[in-house]
């Protein structure tokens, strides 16, 4: 008989769990809090149950672990990102990413960027991770799980969680919501709602369910440009919701929840860093209260990039300094995000598309992998 994986059950789902094996409603509450709060990956860590109750879920339940098989931390500025092996042997990456030494919150928060599915169907073409195509959507136990283990090789507690690794969290919507639903939940890992942060490259239809259901949690979007042409070529998804649409739902969302969105603007050399563009995101932030993040461009050349992705360069920093300075002027909050992680391919799908190319990853058995000794954790 196939065991239940517990790993990604709601409370709810475990004590219903538990009353179908025979056993008692609360017995789900204690499961849930060994698993998501204390990090539990077997039932004998579980050391006030008794032993009884450990037996029957020995036999008739598993707690799946995502197995880590490479952590790279960054000397220059402590961004640490992970490459974790799921079940069936794929694999997903995360991100530690501290704040800059100098920031105010320096020493108290901590954030991990996790990823929703195994590679990507979105093509967008400044990312690692779409020239990986999609293998599959992760299960919220998979999501769940990249906070638990990060956790523990993490100096301190992890304060916010970002949507934002491998993946279109839009598109795995009901998992996505579940994993926030168990992280946010006090006999877990109590992630305050206003601490995470779920990032989507445009869709506009999931951003206004977003907006109805009325959870307490932030919303990204992946803008970049706001020329529906230009934002076509660089992210396909445009084809299907279109800069207006997604504008149009932005202004939706900040209605109806009163929450400031935060538009994500990959800085790229002469193709969105020109006054012009300037000027329509001053023109947005007048008509979307908002903040904005300006992301240096990480260069894919790795992949072998072909055709328009082949001719995207970084904006040098003094470009992205003016173009920060003039939305400052209109009194937009701009937050220029470092280079974190740089030095260890820490932007998206990077580690990940490099492990699977040098080494195979994704396609060896975890039980007979041989990691390469420059993976090592
Ligand atoms: S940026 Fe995000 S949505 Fe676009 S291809 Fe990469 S993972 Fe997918």
């Amino acid at each position: 008989m196939s065991r239940q994986n517990l790993k990604g059950m709601t409370v709810a789902e475990l004590q219903d769990f538990v009353l179908s094996i025979g056993e008692r409603k609360y017995r789900g509450g204690q499961v849930f809090s060994w698993m998501y709060a204390k990090g539990a990956s077997s039932f004998e860590e579980m050391s006030d149950i008794s032993k009884g109750f450990r037996d029957l879920l020995a036999k008739s339940a598993e707690i799946q672990t995502l197995e880590v098989v490479a952590a790279r931390r960054s000397p220059k500025d402590g961004t640490t990102k992970f490459l974790f092996c799921l079940a069936d042997g794929l694999v997903v990456e995360s991100v530690l990413i501290p704040p800059e030494r100098t920031s105010p919150d320096a020493g108290k928060r901590l954030t991990l960027c996790i990823s929703t599915q195994v590679g990507c169907p979105l093509d967008c073409k400044f990312c690692a991770t779409g020239t990986m195509g999609f293998t599959r959507n992760l299960t919220a136990g998979e999501i769940v799980d990249q906070v638990i283990q990060a956790q523990k090789h993490a100096s301190r507690r992890i304060t916010n969680v970002v949507y934002m690794g491998m993946g279109e969290p839009m598109l795995n919507y009901e998992n996505v919501i579940k994993s926030v639903d168990i992280l946010t939940d006090d006999r877990s890992l109590n992630i305050g709602a206003k601490h995470i942060t779920i990032s989507t490259a445009g869709y506009a239809d999931r951003i206004r369910r977003m907006a109805d259901e009325g959870r307490k949690v932030k919303l990204a979007l992946s803008l970049h440009s706001l020329d529906n042409e230009k934002r076509t070529r660089l992210m396909p998804i445009t084809k299907k919701f279109s800069v207006d649409e997604l504008l149009d739902a932005m202004e939706y969302y900040y209605r109806k929840t009163k929450r400031r969105p935060t538009f994500e603007y990959i800085m790229i050399d002469g193709f969105n860093d020109t006054a012009s563009d300037v000027k329509k995101m001053v023109q947005l932030s007048k008509r979307i209260p908002c903040k904005v993040n300006l992301i240096p461009f990480h260069s894919i050349e790795f992949t072998n990039p072909s055709g328009f992705a082949s001719t995207l360069k970084p904006s040098g920093r003094s470009r992205i300094d003016d173009f920060a300075n003039a939305l400052r002027r209109e009194n937009i909050t701009v937050m220029v995000r470092s280079s974190a992680g740089a030095d260890i391919n820490a932007a998206c799908g990077q580690l990940a598309v490099l492990a699977i190319g040098r080494e195979g990853l994704s396609q060896v058995p975890s039980s007979s992998r041989q990691l390469p000794a420059s993976y090592a954790t």
